[in-house]
């Protein structure tokens, strides 16, 4: 019989999935460090000390800064699997099972690496993070908005024409402040009706209009944040009636001072009107976030139940593209997670 005396035994023990990370910025120290001293001329270090240094942002442009050096450091398909398998490794550490990993071919082309090189790297990345950390990884590529519509253009035809093993999704990313979703539709037309699932950001950095418009022309089947959707009614009412999930990454949001604590945070009103939330962490080691963390942080602020914090894993898994049959068995393995917690963690209170 397991034993689950705190809220942390139980976040532990629920297998997770992880529907919003970047694969660039989930570069941890270990990866950052084998990556540096395979390009020594990048100037990034090596050393524990100077990774910490190197993590540590006192601004958002130091966070830009951290995630372009990590990008330059990326010229070949082995610098791609390394990275893939490094966030594998992560990610089986916070018992997570699955993960939907946004790549954006368009900045690694323009970099200079060859597209087969890229797609070399994700497929031994994947298989290695299969093989070694029980992880099943999939991808969604995604458009990086800033760079306009011929960044959409090649970034669908690349994805159209590979069409690698494990390719789910379909996204836009990069700010969103003058960059309306809207100039994005054809781009999101080709790659859905070719079968992939339309997951933009919107809402983050700008209001619930934008969330609309990722609703109504990209056909968004979930919501890369969402966050300002709670500032409409009529929205948070769409929202729950046609069960479109969120990909809320709180950490991610605090540290960009979108919002100024988890406790500020609109997951409780999302929550409390019903909408179907997953907990992410966007760019984990660049924000100091993990999953299992941002469980604890979202049921510490909010109070949950043990229940609750079950109902929260569940929610990423149904959200996720996954195959029904894996689908069921990861719902099967939480809900006896879950049983098990309601013996052993009857009250909210016991559990902090
Ligand atoms: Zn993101």
């Amino acid at each position: 019989m397991p034993e689950y005396r705190t809220l942390r035994d139980l976040v532990a023990a629920l297998p997770k999935v992880e529907l919003h990370v970047h694969l660039v910025g989930s570069a941890g120290h270990h990866t950052v460090a084998a990556l540096a001293r395979r390009h020594p001329s990048s100037g990034v270090p090596t050393d524990p000390a100077g990774l910490r240094e190197f993590y540590t942002f006192r601004t958002f442009d130091d966070f830009l800064a951290a995630f372009w050096a990590v990008q330059s450091l990326l010229r070949d398909g082995t610098d791609i699997a390394t990275l893939v398998s490094g966030l594998a490794r992560d990610l089986a550490a916070q018992n997570c099972r699955y993960a939907e990993v946004t790549v954006t071919p368009y900045n690694h082309l323009l970099d200079g690496m060859d597209g087969d090189e890229l797609l070399a790297g994700l497929a031994a990345g994947r298989a290695a993070a299969a093989a070694e950390h029980g992880v099943d990884l999939a991808w969604c590529f995604d458009i990086p908005g800033e760079r306009g519509a011929v960044a959409g253009r090649e970034t669908v035809v690349f994805a159209l024409r590979n069409r690698p093993d494990g390719l789910v999704g379909f996204g836009l990313g990069g700010p969103e402040v003058g960059v309306g979703r809207a100039r994005f539709a054809p781009f999101f037309t080709a790659a859905r009706e070719a079968g992939l699932h339309s997951v933009p950001h919107a809402g983050e950095t700008t209001g619930p209009a934008t969330v609309w418009s990722a609703i109504h022309d990209l056909g968004a089947e979930r919501i890369g944040h969402g966050t300002s959707c709670v500032a409409d009614p009529r929205l948070l009412e769409y929202l729950a009636e046609h069960r479109i999930p969120l990909e809320v990454c709180p950490t991610s949001n605090v540290r960009t001072g979108q919002v100024p604590s988890v406790a500020a945070h609109p997951v409780r009103r999302m929550l409390d009107h019903g909408l179907v939330v997953t907990l992410n962490t966007d760019d984990p080691p660049m924000f100091g976030a993990t999953l299992n963390g941002e469980y604890l942080a979202v049921a510490t602020a909010l109070g949950l139940r043990p229940a609750e914090v079950v109902e929260l894993a569940r929610a990423g898994v149904t959200a996720a593209f996954l195959p029904e049959e894996r689908r069921a068995a990861l719902l099967a393995e939480i809900d006896a997670v879950g049983r098990d917690a309601q013996i052993l963690l009857p009250r909210g209170d016991d559990v902090a």
